[in-house]
């Protein structure tokens, strides 16, 4: 190569940077709209752009392919409002506190809505789970508006609605859809898509067991899911509702779809769109069948993870992202806002986003987890008695976790655990809420009401 060829492809690279670097707001230097949508139990794997077979996601199969698709996002926590809590925040579940649901929101963190407001945003969120709001007390103060819908369907249209094209400010939606959650609820025109079809195991049979640990089948169908959404002939097979869950899936990614096609359209401002989950979903890894919560095993915690915009850049990135503490870091870096101190997440949209580090998840009562490139350590504390119980997987031999080496890798087993002594060390030092659950009976009544109490 000639030295003039290199300067050329060097000036040309650095024009590159200075096009992306300079695309980070748009071309009249407005803020852009920033959309974030959450999809409740959306595991990443039954994605077709994360390898899934069954053609469940087209839409975002097209935002992967013109944004950033993040191969190896792991929730912070498998328990809804402490995934969500550490979203809102930019913390771990250890720093913020909300462990369940009930407990407030720490009103002394900052927050991912808190902080774009005072960058000139309107903040919304909108969801379609009427408990949510009032079991997270605290939650709905951070943003400008709050709105609670009877359906996705409601709250993409009042996304496109709200984002009319002529509004003078920015603004901020969250918005977290509910059909993949329990029962899963597809559009009924729909709920048959993958009934049958090649991946279908017609001759699979399970019993329907009592549902225990907040409401999961341990070796079978729990029986309130049964109850919710069983088929009289197809009830005993977990993949009939496996299918039910990725139609509804299909539902979802529809909705989705929609949103970007608006936002593409040259009137509209600019647009971020981010994709993700607060965590995952068992479809029977472990024998535990159809809920999430209670454990920190990989489907529970591997969830998708895409920016699309036009200031994303394009690219398919496999470096480890914690989604729920990076999602409020790379919306900071994107706007050039100095991240506030309590936020622990980095940049993933950048260059520098780090290709080795420890992340932790929280189930906020009774598992945590720490993981490395390869290597993960769990640690149980048993539910009435202060024992803990360690189990350490090499993922990348065993991605299913079944062989705990806790007892053939000691040195792995010291160093992770002390990462996780580490992890805990920061909860007690931030001064998080100490107080535990104080729910009142009606709380209590609608958390048992979904299940998530027993
Ligand atoms: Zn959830």
């Amino acid at each position: 190569m000639t030295p003039g060829y290199t300067i050329i492809i060097r000036a040309a690279l650095v024009l590159g940077l200075v096009g992306i670097f300079s695309a980070r707001c748009s071309a009249d230097g407005s803020m852009p709209n920033i959309v974030l949508i959450t999809v409740d139990c959306l595991r990443a794997d039954h994605l077709s752009c994360y390898g899934y077979p069954r053609k469940t996601t087209p839409a975002l199969d097209k935002l992967a392919a013109e944004g950033m698709l993040f191969l190896n996002a792991f929730a912070q926590s498998s328990h809804t409002p402490t995934a969500m809590c550490s979203l809102l925040t930019g913390t771990s579940p250890v720093v913020h506190g909300v462990k369940a649901w009930g407990m407030p929101v720490n009103a002394r963190l900052d927050t991912l809505p808190g902080v774009l407001r005072r960058q000139g945003y309107t903040t919304y969120f909108f969801i379609a789970n009427t408990f949510f709001l009032s079991g997270l007390p605290g939650y709905s103060r951070t943003f400008d508006v709050c709105g609670e819908f009877s359906s996705a369907e409601e709250i993409t249209e009042k996304i496109l609605e709200q984002l009319q094209p002529g509004a003078g400010k920015p603004q901020f939606i969250w918005a977290h859809y509910m059909n993949v959650h329990r029962p899963y609820s597809p559009l009924p025109a729909e709920a048959g898509l993958f009934m049958h079809d090649a991946w279908y195991d017609a001759n699979k049979n399970l019993p329907i067991v009592p549902q225990v640990w907040d409401s999961y089948g341990i070796g079978g169908i729990p029986l309130n899911l049964a109850q919710e959404c069983g088929h009289p002939e197809e009830q005993h097979n977990p993949d009939y509702y496996t299918a039910l869950y990725d139609a509804a899936i299909v539902r979802v990614d529809r909705l989705i779809g929609r949103l970007a096609q608006q936002f593409a359209a040259p009137a509209r401002r600019q647009t971020l769109l981010i994709v993700t989950a607060d965590h995952g979903e068992m479809l029977g890894e472990q024998d535990l069948y159809f809920h999430h919560g209670g454990f920190l095993f990989e489907p529970l915690l591997r969830v998708p993870l895409i920016f699309w915009g036009p200031m994303v850049p394009r690219r398919r990135c496999e470096f480890p992202v914690g989604p729920h503490i990076d999602i409020p870091a790379s919306i900071f870096a994107l706007l050039r806002i100095p991240p506030p101190a309590s936020f622990e997440g980095v940049d993933v949209l950048g260059r520098r986003a780090p290709r080795k580090r420890f992340l932790f998840a929280d189930e906020g009562r009774f598992v945590w987890c720490v993981r490395d490139a390869a290597w993960k350590l769990l640690c149980r504390r048993d539910m009435h008695t202060p024992a803990v119980e360690y189990e350490l997987y090499y993922l990348k031999d065993d991605p299913a976790e079944s062989v705990n080496l806790v007892k053939r890798r000691p040195d792995v087993f010291a160093r992770l655990r002390e990462q996780l002594q580490r992890y805990w060390q920061r909860g007690s030092d931030t001064g998080r809420l100490e107080s535990e659950n104080n729910l009142d009976a009606a709380t209590q009544n609608a958390l048992r009401a979904v299940g998530y109490l027993q």
